[in-house]
């Protein structure tokens, strides 16, 4: 109490004489009802002197902390409050300084104590400050007279009640407003501190199908469970959010490198498309992804959200389950997109109306052998759906199926499809299967039985020549359904084959469930068999020792050339669909090599399987010395590319190319022989998630525009040729 005393030095000469009590009676009243305040614990007291350092506190106040008053006395007071820990770096008592530090008035300013203050382990605790400054008669400042009150409880609901605001409640993840405002916030910080930020953007594949099938809840566990492995795979390298529905944003601070960022675009596809138990239902669910990069594909939050937004569309829209990078040819895919759905929309209602006139209609079938390989012989064709748009030319399936069961047409293109090509298989001269694809869309209609029925008794087709070719995906509606499809389907005598096996989620337990009578291998492993990459024997050693052993046939798909064949068949292949044998033919071919007693066909094509070089025809930069070069891409694999253009370039030369969009790689040449020079890539390229190439890191436009200045006076060293495209 004599600090107080001493802090109030003044109290006395502001005294009226004649009107009050005693002195001495006054200071005790005073006093009384002061330490009645300090005890009822509603409120606490401080002063500080000139210098800012503590002259009084409430014992009371410290208690909490059993720090004793006296202890904290001759302390500055600001030494008592710390940083915020959902601020870290701000600290909490600014405000307060700040106007501390200039002598003004405080008012209910929120601060938190010093950890080092509340004693080790203790909880945070937060004080609102209220002080006036006190200033004697001539104006000079005397320190502060103030007020504390502890709000701890209150401060931390409000915490709570923010946190609740800033984080969803189904999944836990950030919410649409709180990944925002980070996205803004980062951004922000990095611009022209030559720091990077991923932002991906994705989206579960065929999420609507799963919510209509199994009901909201399950819908919502999914997303649940989604969210989960989401948090497992990202873990700190960045924050999640969830942008509504099922879609998602990630946000990947200091993250550029588009290898590192590809691997782990894939890894979440892959660990998301594993099978979710969910009730008593195997649930299914893909997802794209698309990424944008900060700053190269734009500094501000609204360019990143809008470029991530294109590369998921593409990603989408390039067949599902995949990921895609930015680039600036994506722009136009949306309207492209919808202009396809329009052509499709007309292609199909074309088709319907045509009845036998097949000329004159753009969608069609064509029919692939399926081959014996000890003899050779054809013993059923797949049917493959082709488009011929008269003005955009060939549009893969590839492409237009997922537009149309994104549009629900797959419904009537599919049934169109069974019926032509039942009606195609019951006209050829030999009973030979005939396989068809069916879309999980197409699987999960209740009627799908029914158009199946239906179509063979249109044709007359007998119902064992029928091969009904499914994808796991078949298994992400509900058990009990997709058991009674398989039943009724069974019923009708069809066959059914598990098509693409190997990819996406492959799970035994479906092959011990589902009356498959086929296993199709998916081309992937036949692609990288006879590389390196050994494990893709294995597994197709693998894939067929199993359907033997569960009394399946297996057909391997994709094979191209002799030393895939020989493998393939070493491993126990009996059945072959590949380019080897055939591509799929119109019916007319097909009927006249059905006039032959034996189908037969012979193998032909190359010995060796050669990982596909990418033909390319662009115009690139060639950085040498300081000068800059105008030359023509050819070729272009992850190791190493072909360029025209330029003679006299001698063997082992380092040279940038400038591949475009700030893409630089650092090459070394390695085959030079008039215009022609072979180079090879010091850093292998990355894939871009759609089939082609690019490098890792790029420049950022800054870089290239100082660059570009630097090379753009020096005299060339190498003679500049004019390469036209070849026929
Ligand atoms: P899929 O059912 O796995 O069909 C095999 C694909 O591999 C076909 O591609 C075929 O042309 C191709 N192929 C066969 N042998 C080789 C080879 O040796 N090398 C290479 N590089 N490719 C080979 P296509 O016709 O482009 O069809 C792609 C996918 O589109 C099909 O994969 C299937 O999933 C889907 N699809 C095609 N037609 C239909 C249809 O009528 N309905 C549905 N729902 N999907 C279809
Ligand atoms: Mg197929
Ligand atoms: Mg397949």
């Amino acid at each position: 109490m004599k600090n107080l005393l001493k802090a109030w030095p003044n109290d006395r000469r502001d005294r009226r004489a004649g009107h009050e009590p005693p002195l001495a009676e006054d200071a005790a009243r005073r006093l009384a009802l002061f330490a009645d305040i300090e005890r009822s614990l509603s409120g606490w007291f401080w002063a500080t002197d000139p210098a800012g350092c503590l002259s009084y506190i409430s014992p009371a106040a410290c208690e909490r902390f059993s720090i004793p008053s006296q202890a904290l006395i001759g302390q500055p007071f600001s030494s008592l409050f710390g940083t915020d820990p959902d601020n870290p770096g701000e600290r909490s008592d600014r405000p307060l300084q700040f106007q501390i530090g200039a002598h003004a008035r405080v008012n209910d300013v929120i601060v938190r104590l010093a950890p080092a203050r509340c004693g080790v382990g203790a909880r945070p605790a937060w004080w609102a400050l209220s002080g006036t400054p006190k200033l004697d008669e001539t104006g000079a400042f005397g320190g502060y007279r103030g007020t504390a009150r502890d709000v701890t409880q209150e401060y931390e609901r409000r915490i709570e009640d923010s946190r609740l605001a800033e984080f969803d409640s189904l999944t836990g993840l950030a919410n649409r407003h709180r990944i925002t405002r980070r996205i803004e916030q980062t951004l922000a910080a990095f611009k022209g501190r030559q720091r990077a930020a991923t932002l991906m953007m994705l989206d579960l594949d065929r999420f609507k199908h799963v919510n209509d099938t199994l009901g909201h809840p399950a819908g919502d566990e999914l997303l649940r469970q989604v969210s989960q492995r989401l948090l497992k795979v990202v873990g700190d390298h960045g924050e999640i959010g969830r942008h509504g529905g099922d879609e998602f944003q990630i946000l990947l601070p200091d993250q550029e490198d588009r290898g590192k960022l590809g691997e782990l675009a894939n890894k979440i596809i892959a660990i998301v498309s594993q099978p979710y138990r969910i009730d008593d239902n195997h649930v299914v669910i893909g997802i794209s992804l698309g990424m944008a990069i900060a700053p190269y594909d734009g500094a501000e939050r609204e360019g990143i959200v809008r470029a991530a937004d294109l590369a998921l569309y593409a990603a989408k829209h390039g067949g599902r389950g995949q990921f895609r990078f930015y680039s600036v040819d994506l722009k136009d895919e949306k309207e492209e997109r919808h202009l396809l759905e329009e052509a499709l929309r007309e292609a199909i209602a074309a088709v319907e109306t045509a009845e036998d006139d097949w000329d004159r209609t753009q969608l069609g079938l064509v029919y692939q052998p399926v081959v014996r390989t000890d003899d050779h012989t054809v013993v059923g064709f797949e049917a493959l759906m082709r488009w011929e748009h008269p003005q955009r030319g060939a549009i893969g399936p590839a492409v237009f199926i997922p537009v149309a069961e994104d549009t629900g047409m797959i419904l009537q293109l599919g049934a169109w499809a069974l019926r032509r090509a039942c009606a195609d298989a019951a006209a050829w001269a030999h009973p030979l299967r005939i396989a068809i694809n069916v879309s999980a869309i197409q699987f999960a209609h209740p009627d799908f039985p029914g158009v199946v029925a239906d179509a063979l008794a249109e044709t007359g087709l007998d119902p064992d020549r029928l091969e009904l070719e499914l994808t796991e995906s078949v298994f992400m509606g509900e058990a009990e359904a997709t058991d009674n499809a398989f039943k009724a389907l069974k019923q009708l005598g069809v066959r059914l084959a598990l098509d693409d096996f190997g990819t996406g989620y492959s799970s035994l337990s479906y092959l011990r469930a589902a009356p498959f009578d086929k296993l199709k291998v998916d081309r992937s492993f036949v692609d990288s068999c006879t590389l390196s990459d050994q494990n893709s024997a294995k597994i197709i050693a693998a894939i067929i020792g199993l359907a033997d052993a569960l009394g399946m046939e297996t057909t391997v798909e994709g094979v191209e050339a002799f030393d895939q064949h020989d493998l393939v068949c070493a491993k126990g292949a009996r059945f072959i669909q590949g380019f080897l044998y055939s591509p799929p033919l119109e019916q007319a071919v097909v009927l006249a090599q059905m006039q032959s007693e034996a189908l037969r066909i012979q193998p032909h094509g190359p010995q060796r399987h050669r990982p596909e070089r990418r033909s390319v025809f662009r115009r690139i930069g060639v950085i040498h010395a300081d000068h800059r070069y105008e030359a023509l891409l050819r070729n272009l694999s992850a190791t190493g590319a072909r360029i025209e253009g330029l003679v006299g370039v001698p063997v082992g030369t380092g040279l940038v190319l400038d591949l475009g969009a700030g893409q630089l790689a650092v090459v070394t040449v390695s085959r030079s022989e008039d215009a022609v020079i072979g180079v090879e890539f010091e850093t292998p390229l990355v894939s871009d998630g759609a089939g082609g190439l690019v490098t890792r890191h790029r420049a950022s436009a800054y870089a290239l525009a100082a660059a570009a200045r630097m090379v753009s006076a020096s005299t060339p060293q190498f003679l500049e040729v004019e390469v036209r495209k070849r026929a």
